[in-house]
């Protein structure tokens, strides 16, 4: 999402005349916009703006600007600790980025915006040129998250959900298209729970999808990130009818022990978890899954990682995400008493060997075989291409006769655990 609004903020920016510069010298505003998901996010800003000091130190001071998610949990703190930060802009606030550095400018004080303004970014927004023409592309359709699962940070930076009006999204994404956007994924914190309702009409995500799976030149649709509870049935049902929706979905579990899912408030338990895997798989055979683990989150037993272990087994999922559990400040889980590192990294090495063997073994299944690739780009200086299969798997492949945004078959001769390596064969796949 932060690759979204970060294309955002340069569109606004754009409209009072800043441009990206090629070096960093001839920079004259920067905007550092941050993830309070990651570890020591707000450590690695300061760092960052440390670096900056030192670059600028005998030249003109740059403006700093700090958005995202750590601006919006910290920003008091931030302005206090680092003089050199000039401006403060939450990530339901951004829109406002052009006015404030105007203000700044006339006024030279330090501003900090950091209010749940929403529905006016998302207005603002709607009359901003999107310039997003890479060919596989994001586009925000819903923010915030009301689950509150005990370890996540989201509801507190992102706000409550919030679904962006229905048409907004589809004049964006034909907007998208035109600009030579060949993928769409579509984003929210919990991008399943989208819910627009106009004139007595409600809205849904496989309403969008339906809507989009039409669009003229629009090759591959995509969404994340998915709550399992909202994995609703027409939702379920799109995987069955709409070509354009990739058999792929990232449906985080973060543990397989339901005592587990009990602790950090996730709202569902294995057997549903599983439920929705099987309806899934019974309207489209082809579907894979990945998948969101937090290792020895507290109170994890052995057993409690044996049954994630055999979830993931039983599952088979094609990639997925494993971390070791670490607090972030004004969460309930922060309150608690954690694990023991050292037997947390030696579950973290298991439960990665376990996801890694899963992906090679799908990788193998490629070797000697064709599979359909969206050319995402040339490498520089070779006669070499990047693009991603159906299930998102990185492809390089030789060929003197292609273009990015172009769908293709390509043979696979070798693979390793992390991508597929092929040629490119005359064998173009028919645009839908
Ligand atoms: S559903 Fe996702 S975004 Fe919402 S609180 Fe849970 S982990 Fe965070």
């Amino acid at each position: 999402m932060n690759e979204y609004d970060s294309n955002r903020i340069y569109d606004l920016a754009s409209t009072i005349g800043f441009n990206k510069t090629n070096t960093k010298q001839d920079a004259d505003c920067f905007v550092l916009n941050t993830c309070h998901i990651r570890e020591k996010a707000t450590e690695k800003v300061y760092h960052e703006i440390g670096r900056l000091k030192k670059y600028f130190k005998n030249l003109k001071k740059p403006l700093i600007i700090v958005s995202g998610c750590v601006a919006q949990a910290e920003s008091q703190e931030m302005i206090k600790r680092e003089p050199y930060i000039d401006m403060i802009v939450g990530p339901q606030s951004y829109h406002k980025i052009g006015d404030m550095i105007l203000n700044h400018q006339r006024k030279k004080i330090k501003l900090n915006e950091t209010d749940f303004d929403v529905i006016n970014k998302f207005d603002k927004l709607e009359n901003i040129y999107n310039s997003q023409n890479k060919i596989s592309s994001y586009l925000t359709i819903q923010e915030g998250c009301d689950k509150f699962c005990n370890f996540c940070v989201v509801p507190y930076t992102r706000g409550p959900e919030y679904s962006r009006p229905y048409r907004q999204i589809i004049n964006e994404a034909n907007q998208l298209v035109q600009n030579g956007v060949r993928e769409i994924i579509l984003l929210g914190q919990n991008v399943n729970a989208y819910n627009f309702k106009e004139n007595n009409k409600n809205y849904a995500l496989s309403s969008l999808i339906r809507e989009l799976n039409k669009i003229k030149n629009l090759k591959r649709i995509r969404y994340m990130t998915s709550h399992p509870k909202d994995m609703t049935n027409d939702l379920i049902n799109c995987y069955g009818d709409c070509e354009k929706l990739m058999p792929f979905l990232h449906l985080p579990i973060q543990s397989g022990s339901d005592k587990m899912l009990k602790l950090m408030n996730r709202k569902h338990n294995k057997k549903y978890y599983l439920s929705v895997i099987e309806k899934l798989k019974s309207i489209n055979k082809d579907i894979k899954f990945s998948s969101d683990f937090i290792i020895g989150y507290p109170e994890e037993t052995e057993q409690d990682f044996q049954d994630t272990i055999e979830l993931i087994e039983k599952i088979g999922f094609f990639n997925s995400y494993s971390f070791i559990f670490s607090p972030r400040p004004g969460t309930p889980a922060a309150k608690k008493k954690f694990n023991n590192l050292e037997e947390n990294k030696k579950r973290l090495k298991k439960i990665q060997s376990t996801l890694e063997n899963f992906q090679k073994k799908n990788n193998e299944k490629y070797f000697n075989k064709f599979c359909e690739v969206l050319i995402e780009n040339k490498l520089d200086k070779q006669e070499k291409y990047f693009g991603r299969t159906k299930f998102m798997t990185p492809v390089k492949f030789h060929s003197n006769n292609c273009k990015p945004g172009e769908l293709v078959n390509v043979k696979i001769t070798s693979f390793n655990q992390n991508g597929l390596f092929g040629v490119y064969q005359n064998n173009k796949v028919e645009a839908a």
